[in-house]
């Protein structure tokens, strides 16, 4: 009877892994959703700032598409733009993808605050831009670009010139040289037109070819040489007195093609400064969201009011009081920015007596009082954010030890036998290693950049998909086999330990990203390394809780079928 008991015991278990393995996938989906279709709660309808008095009579904005920072430094005609103007690297945000980034070089504003966290983005965007502050100020507000540009911000211009391209991301090559071409084409012709305002180029060629042949191909570098002399061409094309000419790119990629994740070469993009009331020079590393804010300074616009970089001050050439007009806006408007921030936060407001405090030094024009106050008020920005996670943690923190102790009852099994544990472990950690070595041994990282074009995201789910079931059963079997000389209950509690074990460390791992950062994220986006692990971790559980019912029978049978066959050939010896 006892025994009977125990059978049903295990098999209760098996069952119980099987219906997580299923509601893994549940929470899995969940996940990428709340990350994908992010709703953001931070855009309140704040009012817009004051204007000063424009340095520049015309901005061209450069956008190439993929650019890395070391190919751009192979780029001749940007090079000497480089020596003219100024010379820096930008640092971006998360998820580098293409929409994303273009939305916070047009509005200042990140991802987690802008709300467009996909390249399938839905709509105009919710913020305001440097497009619609310009359109607004009754200056040209033009893009000359993709299709993507008109469906994210296509009222906020006042015209848009379509670039003509394949729709088709598996073009051949000759079809994406011929779209940067036009993009040239088209952006002469722009130049022609609007003598004044806020005018975008877009090169999308170049990233095209890194996602088909890779970051560091001949054929992604031979179009960067291409660019570069479209540039030189476009430059030429400007009036330093009264132009002024930016390049930049939206983020990098991965030497096999592909972003949206952390790497070096992906987060770090070229900024290159050039002409009227821009200061030449090397500086060091600023961010992306500082873009949009220097732009606005440049035109004498408003900046975008959910702006959280600050015009780069420092590299412009104004007069005292100039300065002083330009960074009393911005600390206006990061103080509307960031005190509504600090509401929805649900912590005191912050930034208004750092404002007091700098009031007087950034009317001044004083070198450096800008960049002071930004740092400041990020800084709180940031603690607060961080409080607001420590709280949620708190709360949830009963929930996760819950789920990290409840399911060592199943070891209660063993009593005073917790060593015959000891063999299943091993061979759960042996699950470990084969599915590590598959994921890292193939090159993947925990990134988004894994995934070099949005065709390929599934394929790379259902392919992990088959290195965790591959890997359970080969480590299942090689203890099905090494047990075979066991009594078959015993195998049978070998093999349902073994999936115990490969369950639970999997749920431990999912456990803690859930209390660092829930399984829903309606006001920030976790760190999207530990959530890409995250998400490989439930995708784990998938084959491994559902296989276990198959795995476990079929490791008794090979014992019995085993010690049959032994039997008969020790009859017939
Ligand atoms: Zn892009």
């Amino acid at each position: 009877m006892a025994r009977v008991g125990k059978i049903l015991l295990l098999v209760l278990v098996l069952l119980i892994l099987a219906a997580i393995g299923y509601q893994a996938q549940n929470v899995a989906v969940m996940g990428w959703d709340s990350v994908t279709e992010y709703q953001t709660p931070y855009l309140t309808n704040l009012p817009r700032g004051s204007a000063a008095e424009p340095l520049a009579r015309r901005v061209v904005l450069v956008l190439v598409d993929g650019l890395r920072l070391d190919a751009s430094r192979n780029m001749s005609r940007l090079n000497e733009l480089r020596r003219q103007g100024a010379d820096l690297s930008v640092r971006i945000g998360q998820p580098s993808l293409s929409y994303p980034s273009w939305t916070v070089i047009a509005s200042g504003t990140w991802q987690e605050i802008s709300g467009v966290t996909t390249n399938w983005y839905e709509g105009e965007v919710q913020v305001d831009t440097i497009f619609k502050a310009a359109r607004d100020a009754g200056m040209p507000a033009v893009v000359v670009g993709g299709g993507g540009w008109k469906k994210l911000y296509g009222s906020h211009l006042t015209e848009f010139v379509k670039v003509p391209g394949p729709e088709d991301e598996n073009a051949p090559l000759e079809a994406w040289v011929r779209m940067d071409e036009e993009s040239f084409r088209l952006g002469m012709q722009a130049l022609d037109d609007y003598p004044e305002g806020l005018i975008l180029v877009y090169f999308g060629g170049t990233d095209e070819l890194a996602h088909q042949y890779g970051g560091v191909s001949p054929q992604y570098l031979d179009e960067v040489q291409k660019v570069d002399g479209y540039i030189g061409r476009l430059a030429e094309r400007l009036d330093p007195e009264k132009d002024v000419l930016i390049v930049t790119a939206d983020h990098g990629h991965v030497d096999i093609g592909g972003h949206g994740g952390w790497e070096r070469s992906v987060l770090h993009v070229p900024l290159v400064m050039v002409g009227k009331a821009i200061r030449p020079g090397v500086y060091t590393e600023r961010l992306q969201a500082d873009i949009a804010p220097t732009i606005a300074a440049l035109l004498g616009l408003p900046i975008p009011v959910y702006a959280q970089g600050r015009p780069l001050v420092e590299m412009l050439e104004a007069s005292a009081e100039a300065k002083g007009r330009i960074g009393l806006n911005a600390g206006l408007q990061l103080v509307g920015f960031y005190d509504a921030y600090a509401q929805t936060l649900g912590v005191k407001p912050f930034a208004g007596e750092i404002l007091t405090k700098y009031r007087e030094r950034l009317a001044r024009g004083e070198e450096g009082a800008l960049s002071g106050m930004w740092e400041e008020i990020t800084a709180r920005a940031q603690a607060a954010r961080a409080k607001r996670f420590w709280r949620e943690r708190l709360l949830r923190l009963p929930i996760a030890l819950g789920i990290a102790l409840v399911p060592l009852l199943y070891l209660l099994l063993f009593r005073r036998r917790l060593r015959q544990a000891l063999l299943p472990l091993g061979f759960a950690l042996l699950y470990f290693v084969f599915y590590n070595a598959l994921f890292f041994g193939r090159g993947y990282t925990w990134s988004l950049s894994a995934f070099n074009s949005e065709a390929q995201i599934k394929a790379f789910f259902n392919g992990r998909l088959l290195d965790a079931a591959v890997s359970f059963v080969v480590a299942g079997l090689l203890l099905a086999l090494v047990s075979w000389k066991r009594p078959l209950l015993q195998t049978l509690e070998r093999m349902v330990t073994f999936a115990f074990f490969v369950g639970y460390l999997l749920l431990l791992q999912v456990d803690l990203f859930y209390w660092l950062y829930n399984i829903r994220f309606s006001w920030a986006i976790p760190d999207l390394k530990l959530g890409f692990k995250y998400y490989m971790d439930l995708l784990q559980m998938v084959p491994t809780g559902l296989l276990g019912v198959i795995l476990a029978p079929l490791g008794v049978l090979i014992g019995w079928g085993m010690q049959r066959w032994r039997k008969t050939q020790g009859a017939q010896s």
